[in-house]
């Protein structure tokens, strides 16, 4: 125990008693208390009548890096996104190994290099920030919510929807998100920044996250006991549930390009990777000190219709050359409010993804 501190955190129950602990001591960090503010200087700095912009942030779920396709793995899993001119990252570090440090994070003006989970509670998320400088956001959820990003925001859960054509009375395909998405957006109303929350590749019934046609990979392990199947049986219904989301994500993406009326764009993102019996470790949630690379490392790509790339001065090959640099969930406060052009104090250029690789000289 002394040597192989790691062993503390496999131990059940004691390891579920002290996250716990820890959750609810996190969520009751900043209950009751308004948030403090950050940003309040955020403004849009466009010329008058630019087309509106339609940012879609895909929080993905549990989808780790060395199982993406467009990173290189073995397998084809991302087959629709490489048909695609989307621009992918290869070297990005997740804020943490949980949905609950991950999501209000990444969100986050401090992020992991400041990282303090109870001000990051505490404080005003970058949607905050969106809408004061009059951008509307929409939190679409098929998790267990936002974690307190969208705090007293526009949010639509679909965690108990009965759609019959995604759902079957527990949880829903991810697809479900897509109902009714565009259909309702008025470019006259402005810019909209819409974060979709998926439930991705979320264990352990990797089996249950993808429709029957996406069963590429066989044989698959279709229990929710990870014990009483082989690894690769596991690794197989993982690697279908990623190609589902390859999936959803180019539909997403053929959805934003029909909008004739905005410039539109994707990031996406995961929260946290998974381990698939690497050292003998199934699911995630260890400790980030400790947590290996397999639970941290996560896929995170941009897509621009042409028109954003043309008004933005996207410049691809710049883009192309950072491809494998060390990135991370830091990038994205940053990257979003660049991409928006929400002039603050409080955007750094070190961190957006695009600085130096676009053209705001070229705004129109
Ligand atoms: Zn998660």
């Amino acid at each position: 125990m002394r040597n192989q501190k790691e062993l503390r955190y496999l131990i059940t129950p004691g390891n579920v008693v002290a996250s716990l602990v820890a959750v609810i001591s996190a969520d009751s960090a900043g209950h009751g208390q308004p948030l403090r503010p950050i940003a309040e200087d955020a403004h849009v700095e466009r010329v008058t009548g630019a087309r509106p912009k339609l940012l879609v942030i895909v929080v993905g779920e549990t989808v780790r890096a060395q199982s993406w396709g467009l990173n290189g793995y073995a397998r084809q899993t991302t087959p629709e996104l490489a048909a695609l001119d989307v621009v992918n990252f290869s070297n990005v570090t997740a804020c943490g190994s949980s949905t609950e440090v991950s999501l209000p994070c990444m969100f986050s003006l401090r992020g992991r290099r400041d990282y303090d989970a109870r001000d990051i509670k505490r404080s005003e998320s970058l949607l905050h920030v969106l809408e004061r400088a009059g951008i509307r956001t929409l939190w679409r959820d098929n998790q267990t919510g936002c974690k307190g990003v969208c705090e007293g925001l526009a949010f639509e859960s679909f965690l108990h929807s009965d759609d019959p054509a995604w759902c079957d009375g527990e949880r829903c395909l991810d697809e479900v998100m897509l109902d009714n998405l565009f259909e309702t957006l008025d470019p006259a109303a402005g810019d909209r920044v819409i974060v979709l929350h998926q439930l991705g590749n979320h264990g352990p019934g990797y089996y249950r996250r993808y429709p029957a046609r996406f069963r590429r990979f066989t044989p698959t392990c279709d229990t929710d006991d990870l014990g009483a199947c082989r690894r690769e049986e596991i690794v197989n219904a993982y690697d279908n549930a990623v190609l589902y989301t390859d999936h959803v994500l180019a539909k997403a993406i053929a959805g934003l390009d029909a909008q004739q009326g905005f410039d539109a764009g994707m990031m996406y993102v995961s929260d946290h990777g998974e381990s698939l019996g690497e050292n003998g470790l199934y699911l995630h949630g260890i400790p980030y000190a400790i947590a290996p690379d397999v639970q941290t490392k996560v896929p995170l790509f941009l897509w621009f219709s042409q028109r954003w790339a043309e008004s933005y001065g996207v410049d691809r090959p710049c883009l192309r050359a950072r491809q494998s640099a060390a990135l991370g969930h830091d990038n994205l406060f940053s990257t979003v409010l660049g991409l928006m052009q929400v002039r603050t104090r409080a955007y750094d250029p070190e961190l957006d993804l695009l600085s130096n690789c676009s053209n705001p000289a070229r705004h129109f």
